[in-house]
């Protein structure tokens, strides 16, 4: 059992708060993403986990048992770093036995295991050379080979390719996923990279200046973002928020956004002051008859999809379309939002109201 949680764990460095009470658990056997931008404590709640980094407060536990102020060498933990440290001056096979040799395994049985996990990876061929002429994907499934030989209770990833080339990162990302699913492993992976987490994750945590803004599944969080933070950092481009004065009533199933009623889920809860409409790009329709009004200000050619930007009167706003739709710059046309997929934000404090769509992934910090 390798459930890992964390209870209102918050770490500060002298006076800087990095880590602000977080709680999460990553449950046995998930490949479990940290996501964020560079600086809102993915990292630092990584290395608590592992215990290079003891909470200020709060609790960790690893499979039930309260280990926050234990060390790293009394936790059955692996650590993968983004740069691959391999000892120079020792192959591929001696790099891979280094946990086990000093751990005291026999001779036979270190042999046998490093020659099972180097067949996992697919590096059998390579044992016997040195480590220094490897190529980058080959010195990251060593680095993975010798956390792997020692059978911890779970692996901490701390952005493990950050170091390599897009095309090989996501070929990587492939294997580091697949290789998951054969082990099974509770595995927690800190990335910065919002297309990597929804691609592994089976459950993603988004933080932000060190709190957490929501958890849930990919998907779950891409449809329904709890903070216009989460909207705004998921997804490329990113939902686009629609800014207006006016009243969200709880039970309301639209709202007045200037001169126009637009459909939303039924809230289940109001509020009033700012607010903002969120949309995301390909949920939005280009009719004439449409009362919303937009002209539309650009267009950029993907491929098989197009990104058209609409001038409206509650600011500029991002539509994906196919691209063998016919749009002519300049022109003015309505935005036929369907009411199903839009979230509503109070924009204040930045938080999604309860509707009957998104109750049931809300998860407020
Ligand atoms: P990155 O991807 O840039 O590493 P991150 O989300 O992993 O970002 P952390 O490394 O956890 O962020 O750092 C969070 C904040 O805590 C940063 O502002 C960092 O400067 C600060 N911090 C981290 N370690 C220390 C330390 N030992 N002493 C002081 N401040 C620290």
């Amino acid at each position: 059992m390798a459930q890992i949680r964390i209870e209102n764990v918050r770490k500060e460095f002298g006076a800087f708060t990095a880590v602000q009470g977080s709680t999460f658990t990553v449950e046995d056997g998930e490949f479990f993403m940290l996501l964020g931008p560079s600086g809102c404590g993915k990292t630092t709640t990584l290395r608590m986990m592992a215990g290079l980094e003891l909470p200020t407060s709060g609790c960790i536990y690893l499979g039930g048992e309260e280990v926050g102020q234990k060390p790293a060498s009394q936790r059955d933990i692996a650590f993968v770093f983004q740069m691959f440290a391999l000892y120079p001056h020792m192959n591929v096979r001696r790099n891979m036995a280094y946990p086990l040799v000093s751990q005291g395994m026999p001779r036979a049985d270190v042999r046998a295991k490093v020659e099972e996990v180097a067949r996992i990876l697919g590096i059998v061929d390579i044992l016997d050379r040195p480590v220094g002429g490897l190529s980058a994907g080959d010195r990251q499934r060593v680095a993975l080979g010798r956390a792997i030989v020692r059978e911890p209770k779970c692996f901490l990833m701390d952005e493990p390719l950050g170091a390599l080339d897009a095309e090989f990162r996501e070929h990587m990302a492939g294997e580091l996923r697949a290789l998951h699913d054969r082990m099974g492993a509770t595995t927690v992976y800190v990335t910065h990279d919002q297309i990597e987490a929804m691609q592994m994750g089976d459950r993603i945590v988004v933080m932000n200046h060190g709190v957490v803004e929501q958890f849930g599944r990919p998907q779950e969080i891409y449809d329904w973002p709890a903070t216009m933070f989460v909207a705004g950092f998921i997804g490329s481009p990113a939902m686009n928020f629609l800014p207006f004065e006016g009243v969200a009533a709880p039970g309301a199933s639209s709202l007045r956004i200037g001169e126009v009623e637009i459909g939303i889920p039924d809230l289940r809860e109001g509020a009033r002051g700012r607010l903002a409409l969120g949309v995301r790009p390909e949920h939005i329709r280009l009719d004439d008859a449409a009362p919303y009004r937009a002209r539309v200000a650009a267009t950029e050619y993907l491929g098989t999809t197009q990104i058209v930007t609409l001038d409206t009167a509650h600011g500029a706003v991002k539509a994906r379309l196919a691209s063998t739709e016919p749009i002519a710059v300049g022109a003015t046309t309505g935005l036929r939002l369907d009411a199903r997929t839009l979230s509503v934000f109070e924009a204040e404090r930045g938080r999604a109201l309860a509707s009957a769509a998104n109750e049931k992934v809300l998860r407020h910090g």
